[in-house]
């Protein structure tokens, strides 16, 4: 028998549960798995602009690379001079994420699949966009 599992890493806890009744009925030995373990991220909230050092905090729209962990403002993150051509056109060349401040719900920062960013992650139904 061949098992594909996806869990989230902080829910790893509550899978060895369920593995462990499973195990119970059936033989460990017997059983192939192939798993997935979805890593989670948290966002930050910024307190000031990588670039333009201008201010940051909760309650300022603002965009987050997780790649390299920098703060944007929306002037430095959506600058593009159309006149230049390529990366020369952008001030942040980062992949980065909008984060639409103030937030309803902040917790929605502290719970995200890490394989969601990259692919336009959604953080709230009203963001504006992403890039
Ligand atoms: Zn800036």
């Amino acid at each position: 028998m061949s098992v594909n599992l996806w869990a989230r890493e902080n829910n790893r806890e509550a899978f060895n549960v369920v593995l462990d009744k499973i195990f119970a009925i059936v033989p460990k030995e017997s059983v192939e798995f192939d798993e997935t373990i979805s890593k989670i991220v948290e966002i930050p909230i910024g307190s000031g602009c990588e670039l333009c050092k201008k201010e940051l905090s909760d309650q300022t729209p603002q965009y987050y690379s997780p790649f390299t962990k920098h703060d944007y403002c929306p002037e430095c993150a959506e600058f593009d001079d159309k006149t230049q051509k390529g990366l020369k056109r952008y001030k942040v060349t980062d992949t980065v994420i909008y984060i639409p401040c103030p937030l309803r719900d902040p917790s929605q920062l502290l719970n995200i699949d890490d394989y969601k960013i990259g692919k336009n992650l959604k953080i709230s139904e009203d963001e504006e966009g992403s890039q």
